[in-house]
This record gives C-alpha cells, structure tokens and sequence, in this order.
C-alpha cells in the first residue's frame, strides 16, 4: 500500500483543507502501566473474572495486525496531527518516491 508524500485534508486548526506533509509513525506495543488501575482496566478485570467469562479464554490472545499511523503536518500552520490508515491490516504501508 502505497501513500504520497503529501495529502490535501482537513487542519483542525486552519478549519480548512490545506496540503499536509506525511510521516510515518513508529507505534510502540508496551503497555502502560500507569493505565492498571484505570476505570476501563478494572471493568475489563470484573467482566473477565469467574468460570464462565468467555473474554477470559481470550487472554492470551496475541493481536497479529497493527494499525498503521500517519503524522500529518499541516504546511500553514505546521500542526502536526496522527491518522491511522486502512485501519487494523497486515499490509505494510510505504510512502511514494518522489514527489
Ligand atoms: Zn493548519
């Protein structure tokens, strides 16, 4: 999948669509661990808790595909703002050459 150097989109902070520079991002997988004790973490640990919680068989499971990040950096304004392209996918993306 291959992506141009330079997408015409939305600034949020231009309010309009201007020319934006792209960038790959580099996503790391640690989890964080001031989020334990998170209110999202602790449902997750209620609803998984007892014999006959299904999600809890799913512990272990290892997510296969990543989601591919892009840092869009407006050329007005140089905000610099993160979108994720195709979604969850195996396929790598590259940026176009040239241009
Ligand atoms: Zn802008």
């Amino acid at each position: 999948m291959e992506i141009p150097r330079s997408i015409r989109t939305y600034c949020p902070k231009c309010r309009v669509h201007t020319v934006h520079r792209v960038k790959k991002v580099i996503q790391k997988h640690s989890p964080d661990p001031a989020r334990t004790l998170s209110w999202g973490q602790r449902k997750f640990i209620r609803r998984t808790k007892g014999y006959t919680s299904q999600l809890a068989a799913k512990k272990d499971h290892v997510k296969q595909s990543q989601r591919n990040v892009l840092l869009l950096e407006c050329s007005q304004c140089k905000k610099k703002q993160q979108r994720t392209v195709g979604g969850r996918t195996r396929k790598k993306i590259e940026l176009k050459r040239g241009a």
